[in-house]
């Protein structure tokens, strides 16, 4: 049987509140690095916290990221040992049309939430008034971050590397991802490797154009372009380790103007997954020397441009494993799944487990069968998932900062 507990309530005081919070955000939708109005509501809801001891930081990544501090007042909280947590919500939308017909849908053509980042940033907000209120609890401090940019930017990178981690010294960090895969309620980690690292690449063929009758007195970049598409190919199934996964997919191409026109170049774009750093590396080295290759056989030049984007989501099997003991404990042993598999999505909340231990949580948002996918036109977080991310993030910080991770430490 769950416990009873007093985060229950306390969440539940907040659920109407945070619903019409969640309905705003879905209905004004912005932009990778241009949550300025995101960002100066969640300032406005932290307003009054700080009357309970939250300090609010503003201007982090580029401007509209937030990192706000509350030091517990719990016995030992001021000691030289108190630990401090963090936890993450993502504030950006994306460039989808919304097809809900929803009554609170995006106001704005051509933008929507359709990843439930509406739902991660009103669940760390009210995990921010709950925890301000109950702050007698905290044996340490907790960093609230809120950050722009996870679906184009990394704007996690950036609060890492502006110091998010680091005043006070963070111990561990966890953030929630709303999950249709799962049903409702449900709290889900996958220890170890949780998603993956996630790369692009650009490929530029240059041949020569001509005339298509006459192709013989051009290169053309087409047929080249064909046989690197076609090559790509082997490079997972022949090039990495079968055990292991990788994946590469060409998803745009652009060359040409007319049929009888070899035209003189050719650009590709793809991306690039892996587990793995040593198969990430190796991968990428396979699909430059491929297409490189691949064109000077045929005469031609490519130009290739592999980025590092997102690094491995590497979930600490011990912040894993103290996830699902706290929702086992909360909501009852179904409700708390160990996913035996990894996802090949990326996640920039990949650089701040780079930092400290924690996890990437995926809580259950499926009300009924066949619900709508993240990135649909018809995804919708629900609000019946806000007051249970609440409690998950209010218990989370409660324990770690009480107890730290029990048992085995993570060994970084
Ligand atoms: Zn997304
Ligand atoms: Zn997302």
């Amino acid at each position: 049987m769950p416990a009873a507990s007093p985060w229950k309530d306390a969440v539940e005081a907040e659920r109407a509140g945070l619903v019409a919070l969640r309905q705003h955000f879905h209905a004004h939708p912005e932009l990778s690095f241009e949550e300025h109005e995101t960002s100066k509501r969640v300032a406005r809801e932290l307003e009054p916290l700080k009357a309970l001891g939250l300090q609010v930081r503003t201007g982090w990544a580029k401007g509209t990221g937030i990192v706000a501090v509350l030091r517990g007042t719990a016995p030992g909280a001021d000691s030289k040992e108190a630990r401090t947590v963090a936890l993450r919500g993502d504030m950006d939308a994306l460039p989808v049309t919304e097809e809900t017909g929803l009554p609170y849908a995006s106001t704005v053509p051509g933008k929507m939430h359709a990843c439930g980042h509406d739902g991660h940033t009103t669940m760390l907000l009210g995990a921010a008034k709950v925890l301000c209120k109950h702050r007698d609890r905290l044996k340490g401090s907790v960093v609230f971050c809120f950050q722009p940019a996870e679906e184009s930017g990394g704007g996690g990178r950036f609060m890492v590397d502006e110091g998010a981690l680091d005043d006070p010294k963070v111990g561990a960090a966890f953030a929630l991802h709303g999950f249709p895969s799962h049903r409702l309620g449900t709290v889900a980690v996958k220890p170890g490797e949780s998603q993956a690292a996630s790369d692009s690449f650009q490929v530029t063929v240059h041949g020569m154009g001509g005339h298509g009758a006459a192709p013989h007195n051009t290169i053309d970049p087409i047929v080249v372009a064909a046989r690197i598409i076609e090559a790509l190919q082997s490079v997972v199934s022949r090039e990495v380790n079968p055990i292991e996964s990788a994946v590469v997919t060409i998803g745009k191409i652009n060359g040409g103007f007319a049929r009888n026109v070899i035209p003189p170049k050719v650009e590709m774009e793809g991306t690039i997954r892996s587990l793995k750093e040593a198969i990430r590396r190796r991968v990428h080295e396979a699909v430059k020397r491929t297409v490189t290759g691949i064109a000077a056989s045929a005469g031609a030049r490519a130009e290739i441009h592999v980025n590092d984007g997102y690094p491995v989501v590497y979930n600490d099997p011990v912040a894993s494993a103290f996830v699902l003991d706290t929702a086992r404990h909360a909501f009852g042993a179904d409700r708390a799944v160990e996913l035996p598999v990894p996802s090949m999505g990326g996640e920039d909340f990949a650089f701040f487990l780079q930092k400290v231990p924690g996890a990437m949580i995926r809580l259950g948002v499926a009300t009924g069968e066949n619900y709508p996918g993240l990135h649909h036109p018809k995804y919708n977080f629900p609000d019946e998932a806000l007051p249970v991310g609440v409690e998950v993030f209010c218990r989370i910080a409660e324990r770690y900062l009480s107890e730290g991770f029990p048992g085995a430490q993570p060994k970084r």
